[in-house]
């Protein structure tokens, strides 16, 4: 019998009602299941502290000694019980507000207790809060001491930690002879990698710090290894079910743009990504690439030229974006660098009128509609190209995959997609959560722009920083002024932008100030948004609608209010907003005086740097790995519980070189010995949805 698929009710001591709260609160259904629930933290019983050795890094540990005396604290809610406890040579607090008559009675002083838990610093001295306290016992267990996570629901049960620790450790007992390895033996070895049963066992019981780090690496690596082969895999089957297009001419337009209607010198990294791309789209293989490069790197040009590599080969292409205004300022740009070739260029989007969408879905059909620019209403059904090439996807981060292959089923034959985002992805994402895209990166900006300047400054300073807005006026420049508005908070960032902007039209009597946020009707955000995009208005109060994409040449100063509630991306995506004409520009973050360490620090690295992919890193360490849950966990085949996509880059590379090695010589997983991995895979996996499957 298969005992990693036996449910938990039949494990010996655990019984139905268990099994069912376990499965209810943890979601722990299997044998393995529950062998693969991992503490979240140990306590360090491998040897007895010394109260001296006590220091910040200092974790859950033990400490021998005795109570001296007992002292009553405080008054009302402060009110404590401190047990002063020395360990011969130091002394230190053990402090309970809590069941402090149980203590009185339970302790005396001058017999020898152990001590163990996490010591806290107060007012730059130690202590430990609510320890537990145990008489010592020499046949008690030595090593790391598990801790599991329990609900309130199961510790009402006596569904402890010691008790999970008991199941875990008799389902390991049980299962001991079937735990095979679950990695190639040839990486194991390289590795040197500890087997998967020594470090199941290693994790739950680990003897040494050694050992649980060993066991720790074996089984990121093992995450990070069957992350890489869901997402590479994937690819492989999906190259091998569809053949792309082959774009063989670099013809006629192309060649034409290139030498008669470019309106500038292409920099070396535009160029580099054209090679790239035209190098893919003469595979055979749909091209799925992603095309990264800071605001104002020049993306648009090169998603031009790749969509008359397109229509060269007798495709059409199209150009996708998450906005409406964001879609009418590509398809002027698009209409206007395409026009002297002759090329029309169409527009569609949830606007777009219904006795305009006839003609217009009637001529895509036909492919007398060579280019067409739009929202997300290109991805509605009844809009069908005759022959479609080429898909463009600008700004990924609003495209979830799922949309990226709805983009696949407009053709029999897949057309190459290329995605563009101006948010620099760190390297563990783009190896992870986009992991099956190829990437492009444009790592050098046109020449001749100023680096925008960043500062920090408190909201006491507004008398200044109005002047300041004001002098930039007079020379003629543009001011985005932009506040926060999330959902949580609705009302009270409403409220706040409306006082803001009532504020900047009394401070700037002289000027015109425009205003747009997203629960404005389109037609009014166009309107307001027109206001300032012809320089009619001074200033643009605004939320973060203005995020993505808006080109405006001569707004040289972004204010960004209430700075500190900001991620550092969407700092850097506003900042990329200014800093687009030939004049000096500025961001200015105004937040207000007591910020936390990591605020602080998020402000700070705006202030130091320019470079979107410095803020990526950086920003992903300061979040890490937890705070990703809704955005990069989500998009992972299944989540980790031991690696870090934070931390663990190295570790992620090495994995996906392995995985990339191995699918090469053996594609499909074909080879018997290879069997283990296809059926692990299937396991882990088990509860994500298979976007491959929907193209
Ligand atoms: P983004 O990458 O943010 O989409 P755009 O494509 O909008 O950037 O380009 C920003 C500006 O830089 C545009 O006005 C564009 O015309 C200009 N630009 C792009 N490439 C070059 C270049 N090689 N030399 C000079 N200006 C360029
Ligand atoms: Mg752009």
């Amino acid at each position: 019998m298969d005992l990693t698929k036996a449910e938990l009710k039949y494990l010996p001591g655990m019984g139905p009602k268990r099994a069912e709260l376990l499965a209810k609160e943890l979601d722990l259904h299997t044998l393995d299941d529950l062998i693969h629930f991992f503490p979240y933290r140990y306590v360090d019983r491998s040897r007895f502290y010394k109260i001296a050795e006590i220091d910040t890094a200092t974790a859950y540990i033990q400490v021998k000694g005795r109570i001296t005396g007992f002292q009553m604290v405080g008054e009302g809610r402060a009110k404590r019980l401190v047990a002063h406890f020395t360990d011969g040579a130091d002394t230190i607090d053990l402090v309970f507000f809590k069941g402090l008559q149980y203590v009185l009675d339970g302790y005396r002083p001058g017999v020898e207790y152990v001590v163990f838990g996490k010591p806290n610093r107060f007012n730059g001295t130690y202590s430990f809060v609510h320890p537990d306290i145990e008489t010592p016992d020499p046949t008690r267990q030595t090593g790391f001491m598990p801790l599991y996570h329990t609900t309130e629901k199961m510790k009402n049960k006596f569904l402890t930690s010691k008790a999970l620790q008991k199941h875990i450790y008799d389902a390991l007992r049980l299962m001991d002879a079937q735990l095979p390895e679950t990695l190639p033996a040839d990486l194991v070895a390289a590795h040197r990698l500890m087997g998967l049963r020594q470090a199941l066992i290693c994790i739950h019981f680990p003897r040494t710090a050694q050992e649980l780090e060993a066991a720790r690496q074996r089984l990121k690596y093992e995450e990070l290894f069957y992350i890489q082969l869901s997402i590479l895999r994937q690819s492989v089957l999906h190259r091998n079910k569809y053949k792309g297009f082959v774009f063989t001419n670099v013809g006629e337009l192309f060649n034409r743009f290139y030498r008669e209607c470019l309106p500038f010198q292409l920099t070396e990294a535009q160029k580099r990504v054209l090679r790239e791309i035209r190098a893919d789209v003469l595979t055979g293989r749909q091209m799925n690439r992603l095309l990264q490069g800071d605001v104002g790197s020049g993306k648009t040009v090169v998603a031009v030229m790749s969509m008359l590599l397109a229509l060269d080969n007798g495709c059409q292409a199209c150009l996708l974006a998450p906005t409406e205004i964001l879609a009418t300022q590509h398809f002027e740009t698009v209409s206007r660098l395409l026009a002297p070739l002759g090329i029309q260029v169409a527009l569609l989007t949830g606007s777009t009128k219904k006795k305009d969408r006839g003609p217009l879905h009637a001529a895509l059909r036909d492919g007398s509609l060579q280019v067409l620019v739009g929202t997300h209403a290109i991805l509605e059904d009844e809009v069908r190209f005759a022959n479609l090439g080429l898909a463009v996807i600008d700004e990924q981060h609003r495209f979830g995959v799922a949309q990226r292959s709805r983009m696949w089923l407009k053709n029999t034959t897949p057309p190459h997609i290329l995605v563009m985002t101006a948010t620099p992805i760190p390297r563990t994402l783009a190896m992870t959560v986009y992991g099956d895209l190829d990437v492009s990166v444009i790592d050098e900006l046109p020449p001749g722009r100023k680096p925008i300047q960043t500062y920090h400054l408190f909201d006491n300073r507004h008398a200044q920083l109005e002047e300041f807005m004001r002098g930039q006026i007079r020379q003629g420049r543009q001011i985005y002024v932009v506040y926060p508005l999330i959902e949580e908070s609705e009302k009270s960032d409403m409220k706040n932008l409306m006082e803001g902007y009532a504020h900047t039209c009394e401070v700037f009597p002289e000027y015109r100030v425009s205003m747009v946020h997203g629960k404005m009707k389109p037609a009014e955000k166009d309107a307001a948004m027109q206001e300032f995009v012809s320089g009619n208005a001074q200033i643009l109060v605004a939320t973060t609608v203005i995020e993505v994409g808006v080109n405006v040449p001569n707004a040289s100063v972004m204010v960004i209010e209430n700075a500190e509630r900001f991620g550092l991306s969407q700092l850097h995506q506003l900042r990329g907003r200014v800093g687009r004409g030939a004049d000096q520009s500025y961001c200015l973050l105004v937040s207000r005086y007591e910020l936390g360490k990591d605020t602080r620090r998020r402000l700070a690295i705006m202030t130091e740097t320019n470079n979107g992919f410095e803020i990526a890193e950086a920003d992903l360490k300061l979040r890490g790995p937890g705070d990703l849950g809704g955005t990069a966990q989500s998009g992972l085949p299944f989540d980790l519980q031991v690696a870090s996509l934070s931390t663990d880059g190295p570790l992620l590379q090495v994995a996906r070189n392995d995985v990339s090695r191995l699918l090469d010589e053996d594609p499909l997983l074909a080879d018997p010995k290879h069997a283990v991995l296809l059926e692990n895979l299937r396991r882990k996996t088990k509860d994500v949805v298979n976007w491959s499957a929907i193209s």
